[in-house]
């Protein structure tokens, strides 16, 4: 993605921000900033809803409905706050689990001192009946409280168990999260280049294909231009939905970049690749464009696809950088097309000549 594109898109959704701040005489403090930047952007949709019902009854938003806006929509997708939240709970309930396991200690070590007691007790008392009544009374109560306490400890710890249980499920949701891209829900240019890595491995350890497809939007700089960033971002939504509907089993769709999908396929040979890329071109391309807000049809989009299969001794670089080259045949080509390694290959062999 270029910088200059990046600078472009978000320079008109910083101006958009300061445009809402400036009409609802709302202070430019980063938060503020921040919630007017998400509006823009659009891309959290009830944090939109929230605001636009505000805006119904006044156009002036007060402190508090920022303060609460930013906690109900954006501060709990903050990573840090979540993750030290959970910290927090976490070692409250190990410190929990600490106390109750502590107390039990005492509660044994009292028990058994009541036993030793005892065993003195009826020693001495071996032939007075009552008193040995009254030392089996007591026996019999201090076993029951005990049997109560160690219940009550069986239950607390039971119930640490849920919650510790409860909290690693969302430590693990976070971790999702950092793996994914927010736009289009598919894997990230991060959790790609972690799967590329073991991909390779597993294909090399275990002598079985693995082959990758990299797709660009065709003229999708232009499209941005005439119909604005915010539909360009529903679209790249719909290319996303096209790319996951092709894909099953072990094979990983992710977001590359800015307008680039990526397509790791396990166990694929080249030619079953291209089959995948086909169904992807084409479905991207079976899909009519309506702009939500207005129901203005937009015409249909089409993507260009670069294929390319693991070699021996190859890398992750090395792989993405052909399936690129293929990509860009593909557009030189006229767009619209999938072009393997095979086809750089021959029209490089072909310009030798
Ligand atoms: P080509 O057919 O050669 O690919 O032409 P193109 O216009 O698509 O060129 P290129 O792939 O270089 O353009 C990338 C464009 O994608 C630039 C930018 O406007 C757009 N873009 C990148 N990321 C995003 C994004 O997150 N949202 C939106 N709306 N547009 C993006
Ligand atoms: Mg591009
Ligand atoms: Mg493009």
């Amino acid at each position: 993605m270029d910088q200059k594109d990046d600078f472009l898109r978000t320079i008109g959704y910083g101006e958009a921000a300061i445009g809402h701040l400036k009409a609802h005489i709302t202070p430019a403090y980063p938060r503020n900033y921040e919630i007017w930047y998400t509006y823009a952007a659009g891309y959290n949709q009830s944090l939109n809803k929230a605001l636009n019902a505000l805006l119904r009854n006044s156009e002036m938003i007060s402190a508090e409905d920022t303060a609460r806006i930013y906690e109900e929509f954006l501060a709990p997708h903050r990573f840090g706050d979540r993750v030290e939240r959970i910290g927090g709970k976490l070692s409250g309930e190990l410190r929990e689990v600490v106390n109750a396991i502590d107390s039990a200690r005492k509660d044994a070590l009292a028990y058994s001192e009541t036993l030793e007691g005892a065993s003195g007790d009826l020693a001495r008392s071996a032939k007075d009946e009552l008193a040995l009544q009254r030392i089996v009374e007591t026996l019999v109560s201090e076993t029951k409280d005990m049997a109560t306490r160690n219940v009550d400890l069986e239950e607390k710890l039971r119930d640490s168990k849920r919650q510790i249980e409860e909290l690693r499920v969302s430590l693990e949701t976070i971790r999702n999260e950092t793996l994914t891209d927010p736009l289009t829900g598919l894997a990230n240019r991060r959790c790609l280049d972690q799967s590329l890595e073991r991909c390779i491995i597993d294909a090399q350890s275990n002598n079985m294909p693995l082959s990758l497809l990299i797709s660009d939007i065709d003229h999708f700089k232009k499209f941005n231009d005439v119909y604005g960033h915010q539909t360009g971002d529903q679209v790249l939504r719909l290319v996303a939905t096209a790319v996951k509907q092709n894909v099953k089993g072990q094979d990983i769709a992710a977001r590359f970049g800015g307008e680039e999908f990526c397509i790791l396929l396990p166990r694929t040979d080249l030619p079953a690749a291209l089959r995948v890329a086909e169904h992807v071109r084409q479905s991207v391309m079976g899909k009519e464009l309506i702009k939500r807000s207005t129901g203005e049809r937009l015409g249909r989009i089409t993507i260009s696809i670069g294929c390319a299969m693991l070699r021996p001794g190859d890398t992750s670089d090395l792989i993405i950088d052909r399936a690129d080259q293929a990509m860009y045949l593909a557009k030189r080509q006229g767009r619209n097309r999938v072009c393997t390694e095979l086809d750089v290959a021959q029209q490089e062999g072909s310009q030798v000549a």
